[in-house]
């Protein structure tokens, strides 16, 4: 056995990892070398420099060495303890006091350096160190540096990590598998470098580089990904043209005439549709513009020439919803559609799936159970997904096993820059839908602070008592200690209180999907006026007549949510509020207000989104490695992005190294992760 370790190496080959700690770090999805040295820290503690008493400040973490001089454990009340140790440096002494560590007495030794990591604070001109972490003397290459600070679990603690981590990293061998070309254009740190010092950062300037390798390796392997995937889908050869049919007598039923925007929706879809090549379009548009009827136009296209659709919602509520719309308005032209959710008892589900596969069923709308194994279509020609704001690398590819050439359609209401479009949608056409339906009025949006907390329930009841609907949004759904957050339970019971003449209801995630759908329906019929709710009635619900929504604590939501809360109201031509309580004093809490309170339009929203994001800060919280839910700060930083993709289309034609290949496959064969 080679003294080297590769990342695919299980985490046994580490020294110090037996059966226990494989065990742990399995539940924290840890299990070869590669996903221990992927997982990043979170943060960084500055040991760098160990200070001396006249260097010492107050308010931050700090090292400080000395010599303990004495020791002395006094019982403090109850079975408290305080162990209070004096020691000697070359200014003069200082004090450590250790609370309740009674044991740690036993282990110090008197007249031994020590290092001490911790806050200091003064008291009568003497500087005493709160509890901090002790270090005996040899211990220096553990102790100085910028030290990582892990997510840890149960059984494996930081210090693991760190230690795992050390061995690893001195051990490891690594192939460069980035063209030579990029990585001295680029001016490339290699990988081992990068993953040293994205641990164990030697400074600021070669953590800033190995920062930059690997987002430019992400945004590499995720780009070259899609650019494979178009040339895939162009080559594929397969006709995937729909015959044409006659739109008018679908145009015909509808209680309304399509606006501009949706008519050039159908427009597009149309040209996708009798072309040969599979349609992969992105439809996208602001929330209430009214993109189902321009799915329903795309299905009665697709069904009327004899083949099937699916339609996939992200939640069973919204499935639901679509169910009963698109069955009602596609039923008259008998065409069946059914609904596949988790519930079904085994024999309607079976009995649904035998109709599906023998080309009985025309449209099954659901969840994500509709990809499922063991659903098979007669003829499958349409897929649309329903607010999936998805960076979907493999959404295509889990489906096309489901037929022979799906053409997919996407829509959603979260709009993507214009500049990442071509680089990171690059398989995708885009469709922009920019008009709404003219009746429509602006929703009047006010921030309010804790204080205007009444009178905006006062505004609610107005809207009450003229036969109006109310949302109210809380952003947890129990009070749990340390958060202070508004809790929807807890809002329930006032908002009970408050509004005792109207009926009120709660909605949340955990409850069980026959309540789910039975609150949602009473409310869209009327029978509840009032919603508390958590974040659940999020995407796509339609009540028309719903005027107002209430969201508090407005300040945890990001902007993109709260653009998405707020398109719940506003869809007839009613006036609609939108009130936003924020508890908070936070500084980009107020920046996204007031953004909301001055942008109505969807676009702006997405593009102030990611210009308050930003690309993250060096050294500050750093979100990493979670699936793809990290891409989203990456395309943040559109001059990277835009280098990528010229590097990515300058090598897309050569022989790829086979760890790049290899990459690229794990890729796509991560669960797509929802993202906006
Ligand atoms: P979203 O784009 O947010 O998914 P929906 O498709 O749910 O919006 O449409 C919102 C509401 O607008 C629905 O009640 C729908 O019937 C209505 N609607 C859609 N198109 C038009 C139109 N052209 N004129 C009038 N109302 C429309
Ligand atoms: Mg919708």
């Amino acid at each position: 056995m080679s003294d080297r370790i590769a990342l695919s190496d299980p985490v046994t080959r580490i020294r110090g990892i037996g059966s226990k700690k494989e065990e742990k770090l399995r539940a924290m999805r840890i299990r070869t070398v590669r996903d221990l040295v992927l997982h990043y820290p979170f943060r960084y503690r500055d040991k760098r420099e160990v200070r001396h008493l006249h260097q010492l400040t107050d308010g931050s973490d700090q090292l400080a060495s000395g010599m303990l001089v004495r020791k002395n454990l006094r019982p403090l009340s109850g079975r408290r303890t305080v162990l209070e140790c004096t020691f000697r440096e070359k200014d003069g002494v200082f004090f450590a006091s250790f609370f309740n560590m009674p044991y740690l007495g036993k282990s110090l030794e008197l007249n031994r350096e020590y290092i001490l990591f911790g806050r200091m604070y003064r008291r009568n001109g003497a500087i005493i160190f709160n509890t901090p972490e002790i270090y005996p003397p040899g211990s220096e290459r553990d102790v100085q540096g910028i030290l990582p600070v892990y997510r840890c679990a149960a059984g494996v603690s930081n210090n693991d990590l760190i230690r795992w981590n050390r061995t690893v990293l001195d051990r490891l061998e690594t192939e460069e598998w980035l063209p030579e070309e990029v990585v001295r254009e680029r001016n490339l740190c290699d990988e081992a470098y990068m993953l040293w010092n994205l641990h164990f950062p030697a400074g600021t300037g070669a953590y800033r580089a190995a920062r930059y390798r690997d987002q430019y390796d992400q945004l590499y392997i995720y780009l070259m990904a899609i650019r494979q995937n178009r040339a895939r889908r162009l080559e594929e050869g397969r006709d995937a043209s729909i015959p044409p049919a006659d739109l008018g007598p679908f145009l015909a039923s509808l209680p309304f005439e399509l606006t501009e925007g949706q008519k050039q929706a159908v427009a597009d879809i149309e040209e996708d549709l009798t072309a040969r090549l599979p349609m992969n379009r992105l439809i996208q548009g602001d929330v209430g513009c009214g993109k189902t009827v321009v799915a329903e136009a795309a299905i009665y296209r697709v069904l009327s020439s004899g083949a099937q659709c699916a339609f996939m919602a992200p939640t069973e509520i919204l499935a639901r919803q679509h169910f009963e719309k698109l069955s009602r308005d596609l039923e008259p032209f008998g065409f069946r559609t059914e609904l596949l959710v988790s519930g079904l008892k085994v024999r309607e589900r079976r009995q649904l799936l035998e109709d599906l596969a023998s080309g009985e069923v025309d449209l099954l709308i659901g969840t994500h159970a509709l990809i499922q194994e063991d659903v098979e279509f007669k003829d499958l020609r349409l897929l649309i997904t329903d607010e999936q704001h998805r960076f979907g690398v493999n959404q295509r590819k889990s489906l096309t096993g489901k037929s022979a050439v799906p053409n997919v359609l996407v829509m959603s209401a979260t709009p993507i820059p214009r500049t990442l479009q071509a680089t990171v949608f690059g398989d995708m056409d885009f469709t922009v839908i920019r008009t709404k339906p003219a009746s429509r009025r602006p929703i009047i949006t006010q921030c309010v602070q804790e204080s205007g907390r009444k009178r905006v329930y006062v505004s609610v009841r107005k809207e009450l008592e003229q036969g109006h609907l109310a949302y109210i949004v809380a952003p947890s759904i129990e009070e749990s200690e340390d958060s202070g957050m508004v809790s929807a339970e807890k809002l329930y019971e006032e908002i009970r209180r408050m509004f005792r003449e109207f009926r009120v209801g709660l909605l949340h995630g955990r409850m069980d999907r026959a309540e789910k759908e039975r609150i949602m329906e009473s409310f869209a019929r009327g029978e509840l006026q009032v919603l508390v709710s958590t974040v659940v009635i999020e995407v796509g619900i339609d009540v028309p007549g719903a005027t107002v929504i209430v969201i508090e604590n407005s300040d945890r939501f990001g902007l993109a949510q709260l653009h998405q809360l707020r398109g719940r109201v506003g869809r007839n031509d009613l006036q609609s509020y939108c009130y936003l309580i924020n508890y908070s004093r936070s500084e980009s809490a107020a920046a996204r207000m007031k953004a909301l309170t001055e942008i109505s339009d969807g676009f702006e929203i997405s593009e102030e989104d990611f210009r308050l994001r930003g690309p993250g800060d060096l050294m500050g919280t750093m979100q990493h490695g979670e699936g793809m839910n990290h891409l989203i700060s990456l395309f943040a930083n559109e001059e990277l992005v835009r280098i990528v993709s010229e590097d990515v289309d300058a090598h897309l034609t050569d022989t790829m190294h086979p760890e790049l290949r290899a990459r690229i496959r794990r890729l796509s064969e991560t669960d797509n992760s929802d993202i906006l």
